[in-house]
């Protein structure tokens, strides 16, 4: 990979999980810096498939419950 600013070539520095981070999904982080310039660069892969609106249809069923309560 090349740098951003500089185009020379940048050195990896370590993957890391995003636990690292302190973020509660799943995904790894790499650390990359410019073996020129100053610049440093972290890649987020995500690894955790997005479940848009999924949630919500559960939280719906369990409406569901409540009406048995009157039978
Ligand atoms: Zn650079």
């Amino acid at each position: 990979m090349k740098c951003w600013h500089c185009n020379s070539e940048v050195i990896w520095g370590g993957d890391f999980d995003y636990e690292d981070y302190g973020i509660d999904r799943e995904g790894i982080v790499s650390n990359l810096s410019c073996s020129r310039c100053k610049a440093y660069y972290e890649c987020y892969l995500d690894l955790e498939e997005e479940s848009n609106g999924e949630k919500e249809i559960i939280t719906a069923s369990d409406k569901s419950e409540e009406s048995k309560k009157s039978g």
